[in-house]
């Protein structure tokens, strides 16, 4: 494997080349290149058995669609990692499964090693669900064709936070979500366009206010568009956490110098 700080992450599904293009670009790919992250796409038809390659069947007690059979998934693991029990930590995607969010991700990137299991059709055996999975996860309350894209979508938020795959580790540390609270306001040249300015005290060079704009942007933010995180933000700093925020005219105008 990749060493201490790498990822080996297997991924079950029916359509491995779902996975094609993904893990060649951007920060996948270059995590990829450097050994910080191994991923292994496995078609779940080399463990079916018949001619036609079978991995889905009719549900019991009827109903419409069909369904992931466990024989596959149960052979792929034992095939993969010598016995059920020896499997990593084990990720079924469901719409059923606790909803994604940073601090599950901060926990899958501790782990060295996970499977990703991928449903289609009308899902997966609740057997394997039962016996394999040790996280159900959910990207968001909708449903989509298959687990494909919320494992892609699990890739790539637990690859950022490998160590050494952000090229600024700080970062992974500074935006949205990372310590409750939705990301400032971000700008870059021009300083004004289209009418549109940036924000004089970002250009000002004064680090210490600037820091003190973005912490009360990102609280404001996070308490106009975000109540829901706002008030657990709230609640974990027990009002005491709170950073002192400047207020309005504190941080000199924000106007566009030129
Ligand atoms: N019949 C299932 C139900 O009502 O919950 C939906 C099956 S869905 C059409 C097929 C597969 O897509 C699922 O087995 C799961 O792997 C994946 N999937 C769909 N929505 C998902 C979501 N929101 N998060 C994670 N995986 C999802």
């Amino acid at each position: 494997m990749t060493g201490s700080t790498g990822m080996h992450i297997d991924v079950l599904t029916l359509f491995p080349a779902y996975f094609t293009g993904l893990l060649d670009v951007s920060l996948l790919g270059r995590a990829v290149d450097s050994g910080l992250l191994r991923v292994d796409i496995h078609d779940l038809r080399t463990w079916t058995t018949d001619p036609h390659r079978t991995a889905d069947d009719m549900p019991y007690g009827g109903g419409a669609g069909m369904v992931l059979k466990p024989e596959p998934f149960f052979a792929a693991v034992e095939a993969l990692y010598g016995a059920v029990e020896s499997r990593p930590r084990t990720v079924v995607l469901t719409p059923r499964g606790d909803l994604l969010d940073q601090a599950r991700v901060r926990d899958l990137a501790t782990s060295e090693r996970l499977l990703l299991l991928c449903g289609r059709y009308e899902g997966i055996d609740e057997r394997v669900h039962e016996a394999l999975a040790t996280d159900e996860i959910s990207i968001g309350d909708y449903v989509l064709a298959g687990g494909e894209a919320a494992a892609a979508v699990v890739i790539e938020a637990v690859t950022r936070l490998l160590p050494g795959v952000m090229g600024n580790d700080r970062s992974a540390m500074d935006e949205s979500h990372a310590d409750g609270l939705l990301e400032y306001p971000q700008y870059t040249r021009p300083a004004s366009y289209r009418g549109m300015d940036v924000p004089a005290i970002l250009r000002s060079g004064d680090h210490g206010r600037v820091a003190a704009w973005r912490t009360r942007q990102s609280v404001e933010r996070t308490r106009r568009v975000r109540p829901d995180l706002y008030a657990r933000w709230e609640r974990a700093s027990g009002g005491s956490a709170a950073p002192r925020l400047p207020e309005d005219g504190d941080e000199g105008s924000d106007d566009a110098a030129d």
